[in-house]
């Protein structure tokens, strides 16, 4: 995982699966339960667990952003 990505995305309140557009639920270390794909342009996209083992790659998940 790039511990940089988490510093990049701002954490307020919920956040949403950029995918199947779902809350995604928040530990109390402030880490998302899924995880955060930085795209092409360098957007960073939060993806809910569910979607994360749905994908499995970076590449997948990327591609069903769209
Ligand atoms: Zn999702």
């Amino acid at each position: 995982m790039d511990k940089n990505i988490y510093s990049t995305a701002r954490f307020t309140g919920w956040m949403r699966c950029d995918i199947c557009r779902k809350q995604i639920a928040e530990t109390f270390l402030k880490k998302i339960v899924g995880t955060l794909v930085r795209d092409a342009k360098g957007k960073v996209h939060p993806v809910c667990f569910e979607c994360q083992g749905k994908f499995r790659e970076k590449d997948k998940m990327l591609s069903a952003l769209d």
